[in-house]
């Protein structure tokens, strides 16, 4: 057990990383963070901010020397830095989930030969492997890179033969020899996502579902609890403790999964982290993912995953601040809103700079 006291290693230093270093002082802990940035949200609440790139061994030996267990907010770090790292501490979750992860292929190949539902697929790599793979998916699909791919950055839809080239001209631009994935689209009636924590004990905990609305790929909205039939929230959660056990994570991990229009669910990606859906969990359950995710790194019980007030959470994306600051008070007039920004400076269009949480008496 890594007791109150004693420092936790977060490897990057973005919004889900403050959060959790938030949490993590609260319980008495020091936090120290790396990533190439400087003055990140994480560092401006941490004890520590290692600012060295994520290939700098040197650095990820100095930094991991220096805390009790080590975690990340940013999966896509590379395997010899986990493995440079829990040569000093415990990595946790394993670099072996990050491999897993990190990684569109691996992933839905790992999902299906677990007996995960994932819509029908195909590894691509050259524009005759994409027209073959179409022959067999159809259309419309989906073009997705491999790797380092986020919040719908290297996708592509497809609806005839004629959008092959250029979808694959589009993905070749960016990597010299892509590897991609070709997925049927799911004409999904709604997306939801479960995020769930795994102790060092294998206790297990979620917080059913929450319901997710994307714009421009992008999450916009959360609502908790989720307007879902019970047999779907059921056959959700039994998902995504399947996948923690088969991964054997010990963390916080996210599951995202479609829900078809006949109830038959299809799980869409793994993060194994805290994740822009959890946020509302900071005010609407007796315990946050950030909070869930210090307890479970350092082996110590997890905390209850109680529903207090129904909540929905909204995404401020630095579109926002095209016309100036955003008139806070202006959204804090509802006594029941909550404001978090994440001390980013630039406000670049599609950045997540701040999501508001609104509680109620029900999600709507
Ligand atoms: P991803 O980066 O895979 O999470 O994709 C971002 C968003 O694109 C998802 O949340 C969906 O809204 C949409 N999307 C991705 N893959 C598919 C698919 N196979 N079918 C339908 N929509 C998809």
């Amino acid at each position: 057990m890594i007791l109150p006291g004693s420092t936790l290693g977060v490897l990057g230093s973005g919004q889900l990383g403050r959060m959790f270093a938030l949490a993590a002082r609260r319980m008495g802990y020091r936090v120290h963070t790396l990533s190439p940035d400087r003055d990140s949200p994480t560092g401006q609440v941490g004890d520590r901010e290692f600012v060295a790139s994520y290939e700098d061994l040197e650095a990820i030996h100095c930094f991991a020397a220096s805390v009790q267990v080590v975690t990340f907010e940013f999966e896509n770090v590379p395997a010899a830095t986990a493995a440079a790292a829990a040569e000093h501490a415990p990595v946790r979750p394993a670099g072996s989930v990050l491999h897993t992860s990190q990684n569109r292929l691996r992933e839905k190949n790992f999902l299906a030969a677990n007996g995960f539902p994932v819509a029908p697929f195909a590894a691509v790599r050259s524009l005759a492997e994409l027209e073959a793979a179409a022959k067999t998916i159809g259309f419309p699909a989906v073009l997705k890179t491999a790797g380092w791919g986020y919040d719908g950055k290297g996708q592509a839809v497809l609806r005839t033969f004629e959008d092959a080239p250029r979808a694959w001209a589009a993905l070749a631009s960016d990597a010299p020899s892509p590897e991609a994935i070709l997925e049927a689209f799911v004409d999904f009636a709604c997306e939801v996502s479960v995020v769930a924590a795994r102790g060092l004990d294998g206790s297990y905990a979620d917080w059913g579902l929450f319901e997710n609305q994307h714009r421009d790929h992008v999450l916009d909205l959360t609502l908790w609890p989720a307007r879902i039939s019970e047999d779907v929230a059921r056959r959700a959660r039994e998902i995504a403790r399947g996948v923690l056990e088969a991964l054997d994570v010990v963390g916080v991990l996210c599951v995202e999964m479609f829900v078809a229009r006949d109830g038959a669910l299809f799980v869409n990606e793994l993060a194994p982290r805290p994740h822009n859906s959890g946020h509302l969990t900071i005010e609407a359950s007796a315990t946050s993912q950030f909070e869930q995710q210090v307890r479970a790194v350092c082996g110590l019980p997890l905390g209850s995953t109680e529903l207090l007030r129904p909540a929905a959470m909204a995404n401020l994306l630095g579109d926002l601040w095209a016309s100036g600051e955003p008139r806070w008070h202006r959204a804090l007039q509802d006594p029941n809103v909550k404001l978090h920004l994440y001390g980013k400076t630039d406000a670049r269009p599609g950045r997540k700079m701040g999501h508001l949480t609104a509680l109620g008496i029900d999600p709507e």
